[in-house]
C-alpha cells in the first residue's frame, strides 16, 4: 500500500515448485507469472494433461488461496527445447517462440490449456500467453482455450481470466487493439527491453545498452497503461519490477500490480509503502522526456534521496 492508500498487489514469479514455497514464505499476494517451461525441460516428449494438471496443482497448493497466473509454455529464444522445435532457426529470438510455437503445435497448447481448465474449476487461476504480436494470435489462442475446455468436458471456467504478455514493441504500440480481447495484460520488460533496444538479453557485451529504464521502454509502458486505463489491469512481471529506481516510475506510469522474484517480495512491498502516487506520477512524466536510462536513474536518485525530499523522513 502506498502512502496515499493505493493498494499495489505484489506477486512472485515462480519457475518451479520450490519457488512456489518461497513465494508463500516471503508473503507474496499472488503469483503473477508461473513459468510453466519447467515441466517441459529435460524430457523428450511433452507432458500429458494428467501430468500437467498434477504439476500445476502442486504449485497452486503451495500458494494456498493466492491467485496464480499460468503462462503457457514460452519455448524458443532464450528457452530452447530441441525436442519441440520444428526446425533450427538462424535467429530464434525473432523466430517461432512463445505463442507462435504454441499455435504451430496446437495439440500441445490444447493439452496445457486443458490442464489449466481442470485447475480453474476450483481455484483462482488465470492464464496468459507470451510473446504476442498480433491480435489474431490472441483470437486463435482463445479458440484453443474453448476447445481445451470442451476436451475436459466443461465450458471455460467462469473465473478463468485470460491475459497476454506484452513483450514485443508492436504489441505495446497496438495495446488498444488487444484490450477488448483480454481480461488483463502483463508487461514482460525483459523481452520488451531487448526487442526495443535491439540488445540480446543474454549478451553481456550489450548489457549496458539494455536498461529497461530507457525512456523508449518507458514510453511503451506508458502507452500500454494509457490504453488499458479504466478497462483492464496492467502488471509488470519483468526483472525491472524489483528495481528500487524503477518502482516509482512504474507506479507513476499507471502500473497496477507487480510480480518479482520471491526473495524480492518483502523488499518491494517495503519500498511501495514509502511512495506517494502523486509524486510518482510527476516523476514518471519527467522521466518520459529524458534522453537516456542514465538520466532517468539520476532523476530518481535525486528525487527519492531522503535529504532531497523531507516528506520521506516522516515514514
Ligand atoms: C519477460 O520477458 O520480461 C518475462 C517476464 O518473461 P521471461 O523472462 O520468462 O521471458
Ligand atoms: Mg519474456
Amino acid at each position: 500500500v502506498t502512502r496515499d492508500g493505493t493498494t499495489i498487489p505484489v506477486g512472485a514469479n515462480v519457475g518451479d515448485p520450490a519457488d512456489a514455497d518461497a513465494a508463500a514464505r516471503f508473503g507474496a499476494d499472488l503469483s503473477g507469472l508461473i513459468r510453466t517451461e519447467f515441466l517441459f525441460l529435460g524430457r523428450d516428449s511433452a507432458p500429458t494433461v494428467d501430468e500437467q494438471e498434477a504439476a500445476y496443482r502442486a504449485v497452486a497448493d503451495r500458494l494456498g488461496s493466492r491467485p496464480v497466473v499460468f503462462r503457457t509454455f514460452d519455448i524458443g529464444g532464450d528457452k530452447p527445447l530441441c525436442s519441440l522445435q520444428l526446425v533450427p532457426e538462424a535467429n530464434p529470438f525473432l523466430g517461432l517462440r512463445g505463442i507462435r510455437l504454441a499455435l504451430a503445435r496446437p495439440s500441445l497448447l490444447r493439452d496445457q490449456l486443458a490442464a489449466i481448465c481442470r485447475l480453474a474449476v476450483d481455484r483462482p487461476v488465470s492464464v496468459m500467453f507470451p510473446m504476442v504480436t498480433h491480435v489474431a494470435e490472441v483470437v486463435a489462442a482463445r479458440a484453443q482455450l474453448s476447445e481445451a475446455a470442451a476436451l475436459v468436458g466443461t465450458a471455460v471456467p467462469a473465473g478463468l481470466q485470460v491475459g497476454i504478455m506484452i513483450e514485443v514493441p508492436a504489441a505495446a504500440l497496438k495495446a488498444s487493439a488487444f484490450i477488448p480481447h483480454v481480461d488483463f495484460v502483463s508487461i514482460g520488460t525483459n523481452d520488451l527491453t531487448q526487442y526495443t533496444l535491439a540488445a540480446d538479453r543474454g549478451n553481456e557485451n550489450v548489457a549496458g545498452a539494455a536498461d529497461p529504464l530507457d525512456p523508449a521502454v518507458l514510453r511503451l509502458v506508458h502507452h500500454v497503461c494509457a490504453a488499458a486505463a479504466g478497462q483492464v489491469p496492467v502488471s509488470v512481471c519483468g526483472e525491472v519490477a524489483a528495481d528500487d529506481a524503477a518502482l516509482p516510475i512504474l507506479l507513476g506510469l499507471g502500473i497496477d500490480e507487480l510480480s518479482v522474484p520471491p526473495y524480492a517480495v518483502p523488499l518491494v512491498k517495503q519500498a511501495i509503502r514509502a511512495l506517494q502516487l502523486g509524486t510518482c506520477r510527476a516523476l514518471a512524466q519527467e522521466a518520459l522526456a529524458l534522453p537516456s536510462a542514465t538520466a532517468v536513474r539520476a532523476l530518481v536518485a535525486g528525487r527519492l534521496d531522503p535529504a532531497a525530499d523531507s516528506t520521506d523522513s516522516s515514514m
